[in-house]
């Protein structure tokens, strides 16, 4: 195991990663920004470093600094979390040069993936479906109207260098091809700094299912169920839950087996997720990889018992498995509900601040993922994810029921979440029911915002 490694990220996932370190007597030495110098994880880490200031593209996605941090301090591994550097290659390449093990696939794996269109080609060639669409990328809107009039309208514009819903365009006719082909571009390019297009057909109200593996060094790779994170805002993951309503035994093998093949294809190691569109006749096709631990990672911890960053490291350090496929059992339902410091009835806009009072929930089946504590100032320079509420029951009704009192005990004073359109979801016949898509929310925002207005005037 190692002797002491670099946590190079912030907010929850940094504490996260330091308990798993913690729980296996592995020192650990946090990088953060100026703006986290107070932060907690920086506060229970054995030590931590200023990497730079404020701004993640000085201090968070600097890898010189982060590099030279690990070496003075004598780390002799990096654990990147998610997003930041966790899905750039050349740092783990430079990680690998300067001795230090990147906790994660290799820089050539995270490139191969990284390129959603050089992907779905390689899933092609291993019999893993893909949504029908481009061979590869698409040179102009000329071309990408040439690929819809073959597979159909409506397409889906994506950035092949895409992540989190940027660089995507919906288009259902050739006009509309035409005006959203440069717009995705731009924005591509202005996030990605690759404008590298591609296209497939947009499937109607999908599920978003995705698989998490993991695969060792000694070549095992096992895959430990679904998450169904079809409740989305903008591409944008909000409730994720572990198993999917939509999936039959049959179907999760199917599936599982899929993405097991997918990993392998890639020469993967470490955890990885494999993401799947689900359409309402049973058809999964593959569309992207990612190549780190995600967010939603605790749902598949609380079904399967297994600790997911824990086995990132053991995996890291060239240890084995320790779970055989037979041996992974999904247990009772688990849910996840994002708790974003924004203010839906503003348009979500970010709503960053002090946290004045903060009451946390508990009990059986409750698993909070946080870094806020009471006096905390939460900087506005990052992502608006203050807290991650997960429950573990035996039904998925009993877990709506626990996520309902979770989310009522929950106590965050000094700024806006969306805590209260999670707890009015939790209600929702259609969620209660499990017919959820990826446009559930965009359907029901409007009466969801009702339902928030009229309780939020009730506690008043
Ligand atoms: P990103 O990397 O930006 O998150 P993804 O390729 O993972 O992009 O897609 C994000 C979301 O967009 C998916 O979870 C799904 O809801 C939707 N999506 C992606 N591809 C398709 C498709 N072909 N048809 C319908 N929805 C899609």
């Amino acid at each position: 195991m190692f002797k002491r490694v670099m946590i190079a990220n912030r907010g929850e996932i940094a504490l996260r990663v330091l308990r798993a370190c913690r729980d296996l007597d592995v020192d650990t030495v946090v990088a953060c920004s100026d703006a986290d110098a107070d932060s907690l994880p920086v506060q229970l880490a054995g030590r931590s470093v200023c990497v730079g200031p404020a701004r993640a593209a000085d201090s968070y996605l600097n890898g010189d600094a982060i590099l030279t941090a690990a070496i003075a301090t004598g780390c002799d591994a990096v654990h990147p979390g998610y997003g930041f550097l966790s899905e750039n290659a050349d740092f783990a390449d430079r990680c690998a040069e300067n001795g230090l093990k990147f906790i994660g696939p290799s820089g050539d794996v995270i490139r191969r993936m990284g390129n959603k269109a050089a992907a779905r080609t390689l899933m092609q060639s291993v019999g893993v479906p893909v949504v029908p669409g481009s061979d590869g990328p698409v040179r102009d809107a000329a071309e990408a109207g040439e690929v819809a009039d073959a597979i159909g309208y409506p397409v889906l514009i994506k950035a092949a260098a895409g992540g989190g819903g940027r660089g995507m365009r919906r288009a259902f006719t050739p006009r509309e091809l035409e005006e959203k082909f440069e717009e995705a571009r731009s924005e591509a390019v202005a996030n990605f700094g690759d404008g590298e297009m591609y296209l497939e057909k947009l499937i109607l109200s999908p599920r978003h299912i995705e698989f998490q593996i993991l695969a060792d060094q000694q070549g095992n790779i096992i895959q430990l169920g679904e998450r169904d994170c079809s409740i989305q805002r903008k591409n944008q993951k909000l409730i994720e839950e572990s198993p999917s309503k939509a999936l039959t035994p049959e179907l999760r093998a199917e599936m599982g087996a899929a993405a097991v093949r997918a990993a392998r294809a890639a020469g993967y190691e470490n955890a990885g997720t494999v993401e799947f569109v689900l359409d309402g006749e049973g058809h999964f096709y593959f569309i992207e990889m990612n190549t780190r631990i995600q967010v939603e990672h605790p749902v598949t911890e609380l079904v399967t018992g297994m600790d997911l960053v824990r086995e990132q490291l053991r995996i890291a350090a060239g240890l084995p498995l320790s779970r055989r496929q037979e041996e992974i059992v999904l247990t009772g339902h688990a849910i996840e509900c994002r708790i974003n410091a924004e203010d839906p009835a503003r348009q979500f806009a970010p709503c960053p601040g002090r946290v004045e009072f903060l009451h946390l929930p508990g009990g059986p089946g409750v698993r909070v993922d946080t870094a806020l504590f009471a006096g905390y100032e939460l900087p506005p320079y990052y992502d608006s994810l203050c807290a991650k509420v997960d429950v573990h029951a035996p039904t998925r009704l009993e877990a709506v029921r626990k996520m309902r009192r979770a989310l009522e005990e929950l106590m965050i004073e000094g700024f806006s979440t969306n805590a209260t359109l999670a707890h009015q979801i939790m209600y929702h016949p259609d969620f209660v029911k499990g017919n959820i898509d990826t446009g559930f929310l965009e359907k029901n925002m409007d009466t969801l915002l009702k339902w928030c207005d009229a309780a939020e005037e009730e506690n008043l």
